[in-house]
């Protein structure tokens, strides 16, 4: 079944989606080439309870860290380790928070250094594609409709939408129904209906769409090893437009002021 959301519950929702973005941006003050990914995740752990909030990722279904760091190829659920980010890297970091009994849940695609122009367009269009996805998260529209407009929107440029993960409804539970791919028919699934809370989470690869999983059970990676991008943020669906209760301004000043 699918919950739909109270205001007061939006609105601490909102609180660790807000969390969230605030603790990507303090990790962006950090990443750089030559920089450890642990690193990274230490930080992160330590901002969340500061601020009285739980790690959101630590110990849900035996995951090992607070973010999960995916470098280049990987596309998602990627370990924090020692191996330093490079130069032209470039590096999705996945946050959850759980904070008054509510999870936030967002994702945002960094460089380290430059990155070759490329790669660095598979990140804005993705980004964008996650903006055109929350356009259409409204009450009265479907599922397919917000699929469509990530799949739409990246296969233009010869992309491709990762299918094996999907984004998918947020509240007391980590992840809650409905399910919400990134590809998708206008006008179908379900309905969307003001109170439903969302992680829109579209992950696209600059070559061919599939993905393997590595022998850690967790980290995916691109089967040709080609770059991929991931942009997540929580939306409550509303009449006529989408509240967003997750931010990437923070993180994007800590980027702009570099
Ligand atoms: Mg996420
Ligand atoms: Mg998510």
């Amino acid at each position: 079944m699918i919950h739909i959301k109270t205001e007061e519950e939006i609105e601490l929702l909102k609180e660790s989606s807000l969390l969230v973005g605030k603790t990507l941006a303090e990790v962006a003050k950090r990443i750089r080439p030559g920089i450890k990914s642990i690193v990274l995740d230490t930080l992160a752990e330590e901002f969340i309870r500061d601020h009285g909030a739980e790690p959101g990722f630590k110990g849900y279904n035996g995951f090992p860290f607070t973010l999960c760091i995916s470098v280049n190829e990987q596309v998602v659920h990627g370990f924090p380790g020692h191996q330093h980010l490079l130069e032209g890297d470039i590096v999705s970091i996945d946050c959850g928070v759980l904070k008054n009994g509510f999870y936030g849940d967002s994702a945002y695609t960094f460089a380290v250094g430059e990155v070759d122009e490329e790669v660095r367009l598979l990140m804005d269009r993705t980004k964008e594609s996650l903006y055109k996805a929350i356009e259409v998260a409204v009450e009265g529209k479907r599922i397919g409709d917000i699929g469509h407009a990530v799949q739409s929107h990246v296969e233009q440029y010869g992309y491709s939408v990762v299918r094996d993960l999907v984004g998918h409804g947020l509240g007391r539970q980590l992840h809650e129904k409905p399910e919400v791919p990134n590809y998708g028919k206008r006008g179908t699934g379900i309905k969307l209906q003001e109170g439903m809370v969302l992680a829109i989470e579209p992950m696209i690869n600059l070559g061919a769409r599939q993905v393997v999983q590595l022998s850690d059970g967790w980290t995916i990676r691109t089967a040709d090893k080609m770059p991929s991008a991931h942009y997540e943020h929580d939306v409550a669906i509303r009449k006529g437009k989408a509240e967003i209760l997750s931010t990437f301004d923070y993180i994007e000043e800590v980027i702009n002021a570099k």
